[in-house]
């Protein structure tokens, strides 16, 4: 047989684009428009550092998140951005020949993960108005994953129904995504359920709320024995996974909490008002618990903004795919960058 036909042969993920040209109004990849904690720069002296291998356990960082969250450090699982931490994920729990549930409308790396790692999956349909309904995922399954707040849609599942899933679900891993729950109002998260479910795992980010995407920081939360084999895959794959200046920036990051509260506070307090302008020049925008909203216009299409807008050096996301091409994705920049955003919709559409 020839080589070629023993090769993995995988349709990759697609991440958004990354312009080269400055001074572009980039909007389409949720990164937050605030830089880094300054405590994060304070410590960003130290050259020799490079020098030596970094601890494999990432202990600092590790203790720094489980002081954070009130959780031993051995609940807690770092890698190298959320995206390293899900991939582990998938690949140390769903074993199953039994299908994993997720919806059809999600972050679009699930499918990705699940051919890579020859997972049989199947996807649960969302509402008409981009909701996930709890009892959809009470049936036969080989684990269940999902983001909450959901992307690309911005919606947040109440606690209660994503604790239904959680509990309909004992026997199986359901990983619950909280890449924008810092977004979202408080008591939403699922941390608060840890405690409880044996197969609860959590999934975290530095890259949105933490304004680190540069750096890539993600990790998870579940009880010990979860994480502990997460941890048996990772040692059998690359002991390194998070290196030097990650594992102190981070820790400089967890550690100045009121400059994280602040950030949040302004994206959020932007987010509103962007909404509420949007939606009086005729739009339609899901309810948004994150840092993006999802929109579109009845008159005009979703392609034809995100085209113009390109051209005028405004990014978005646009996804050519079925139930959700008649809208954008828009990441919450600072109040001047969407002031920016209307004015252009102002000027090319009359809108
Ligand atoms: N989950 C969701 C739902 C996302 O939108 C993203 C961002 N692409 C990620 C995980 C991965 O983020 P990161 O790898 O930067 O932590």
């Amino acid at each position: 047989m020839n080589w070629r036909e023993q090769v993995r042969k995988v349709e990759p993920y697609t991440p958004g684009e990354q312009p080269k040209e400055q001074n572009v109004i980039k909007l389409n990849t949720n990164e937050n428009p605030y830089g880094p904690s300054g405590k994060v720069k304070e410590c960003i002296q130290d050259f020799d550092l490079l020098r030596k291998y970094p601890d494999p356990t990432a202990g600092d960082l590790v203790n720094a998140l489980a002081d954070y969250h009130g959780v031993s450090a051995e609940q807690i699982f770092v890698g190298v951005g959320s995206d390293d931490v899900l991939g582990m994920a998938f690949l140390t729990f769903f074993q199953s020949e039994c299908p994993i549930l997720f919806p059809d409308i999600t972050y679009s790396f699930y499918p990705v993960w699940a051919e890579l790692y020859r997972i049989p999956y199947q996807t649960i349909a969302l509402d008409e108005d981009y909701q996930i309904h709890a009892s959809d995922y009470h049936r036969e399954n080989g684990g269940i994953v999902f983001p909450n707040p959901n992307a690309p849609t911005g919606q947040l599942l109440p606690i209660s129904e994503v604790e239904d899933i959680i509990r309909a679900n004992r026997d199986q891993v359901v990983i619950v995504d909280e890449a924008y729950i810092d977004f979202a109002p408080e008591g939403s998260s699922a941390l608060s359920l840890v405690d409880r479910y044996d197969n609860l795992l959590v999934v975290r980010t530095f890259s949105k709320s933490r304004s680190m995407a540069g750096l890539r920081i993600g990790y998870a939360i579940g009880q010990k024995e979860l994480i502990s084999y997460m941890q048996a895959v990772k040692y059998s794959y690359n002991s390194y996974t998070m290196n030097r200046p990650s594992i102190l920036y981070g820790c400089a990051s967890v550690k100045d909490e009121e400059y994280f509260r602040e950030t949040i506070r302004k994206i959020i307090s932007t987010r509103e008002r962007f909404t509420a302008a949007l939606e009086s020049r005729g739009f339609s925008v899901v309810p948004s618990s994150a840092n993006f909203v999802f929109a579109g216009h009845p008159g005009i299409s979703a392609e034809t903004i995100f085209r113009k807008a390109k051209e005028k050096g405004i990014y978005f996301r646009y996804f050519r795919l079925p139930r959700i091409d008649d809208h954008l994705r828009i990441t919450i920049g600072t109040d001047e960058e969407m002031d920016r955003v209307l004015e252009f919709l102002h000027e090319e559409f009359n809108l």
